[in-house]
């Protein structure tokens, strides 16, 4: 089982919709602090024409397909890979994830949960229609989302503003929790995003940048295992990375608090090791391994119940049971506890292949 780890930084606007940095300036920042892969997603406007590789980074282009901000604040989708304008579509969230899919491409729920504190100066853009099908997964972990949430009061707020890494906790419970739900009836991936604007944030006097797009391509990543070394041909490669994302070959590290890269998560079931995104069938006990590059508390749950912990680099752990296995591991900053890498599922089914885990 070998893969080839890359570092991506997803969800970024340019200056073709609310961003502040255009396309060029965006690779060279990537490039500079060794971003691998950049997923652009403009507000309701694609340009796929600008993929490709920019020096070490290969730079994709989907897009944040929305009803606009004046009609509802609701319902954001970014839909990767799909290689075409889809913005026609966006008052029907059902028809537009359809679309995606008959396009070969991916459909994300961005933030679906937000929490916007009363000095954020944003409104919450949630996910509502829950009902919807066929989508691949969804952003398990937003930056900016989460920062806003933490802005309720004028101290935290003036705080948080100097010291962004004081904010950042880990993605909300509740979604953690539905995330766990919805993994109950098929693999959904979870993915990190940054939703980077370049803004410049204001409060009173205070003027600040403190969301520079180079500061947010070095603190939420997804990291990607994909199943062939690059190319060099950006159609290729990019091909390779959706496919992870498909798979759920990703996990997502907030990289202030250490890079993830080398954290590992397998099955050993007999002879075969399965890894992040596999499904298979139980065939009695089996041996998980986690390990991560720096030390931190390790949870490995069970459909969303802790079923073992351990603090170090590594946990081992023999189980027998189908379901929905994943990884969260913590890691210390002032005084606090936070999440610093949320791994997708290895998915163990029952014998018969029911697509619901047992318990
Ligand atoms: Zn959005
Ligand atoms: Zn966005």
């Amino acid at each position: 089982m070998v893969f080839y780890e890359r570092v991506g930084v997803l969800h970024v606007h340019t200056t073709l919709s609310d961003g502040t940095a255009e396309y060029d300036e965006l690779a060279r920042l990537a490039n500079d602090v060794g971003v691998d892969v950049l997923l652009i997603t403009d507000h309701n406007v694609y340009a796929g024409e600008r993929e490709g590789w920019y020096g070490n980074t290969l730079l994709l282009v989907g897009e944040e397909l929305h009803e606009p901000a004046a009609k509802r604040a609701q319902n954001h989708l970014l839909a990767l890979g799909a290689g075409e304008e889809l913005n026609v579509l966006v008052s029907d969230p059902q028809r537009l994830i359809d679309a995606v899919r008959q396009r070969g491409g991916l459909a994300f729920l961005a933030h679906p949960v937000e929490h916007s504190g009363a000095f954020s100066q944003e409104p919450e853009i949630n996910w509502v229609s829950w009902e919807v099908r066929g989508f691949h997964g969804l952003e398990l972990w937003n930056y900016m989302s989460e920062f806003k949430s933490h802005l309720s009061e004028l101290a935290p707020t003036l705080l948080y503003t100097l010291w962004p890494k004081l904010a950042i906790r880990g993605p909300y419970p509740e979604l953690l929790h539905r995330w766990d739900g919805l993994l109950d009836r098929h693999k959904f991936v979870a993915i990190g995003g940054v939703d980077a604007h370049g803004t410049v944030y204001r409060l009173g006097p205070l003027r600040r940048a403190i969301f520079g797009y180079k500061h947010l391509f070095r603190s939420l990543t997804t990291h990607l295992l994909l199943d062939e070394d690059w190319s060099g041909d950006a159609a290729h490669d990019g091909a390779l990375v959706y496919a992870a994302l498909r798979q759920g070959r990703a996990f997502v590290v907030y990289e202030r608090l250490g890079s993830g890269k080398g954290f590992c998560f397998t099955a050993q079931a007999g002879r075969e090791i399965y890894t992040l995104g596999d499904e298979f069938v139980a065939k009695g006990s089996m041996r998980l391994h986690v390990r991560v590059p720096k030390r931190a508390r390790l949870r490995l749950l069970l459909n969303g119940h802790c079923i073992a912990e351990t603090r170090g680099l590594e946990l081992v752990h023999e189980a027998r049971a189908p379901g929905v296995y994943r990884v969260e591991a913590y890691r210390r900053y002032a005084l606090r506890e936070r999440m610093w890498i949320v791994s997708n599922p290895i998915i163990v089914r029952t014998i018969d292949g029911t697509p619901k885990p047992g318990t």
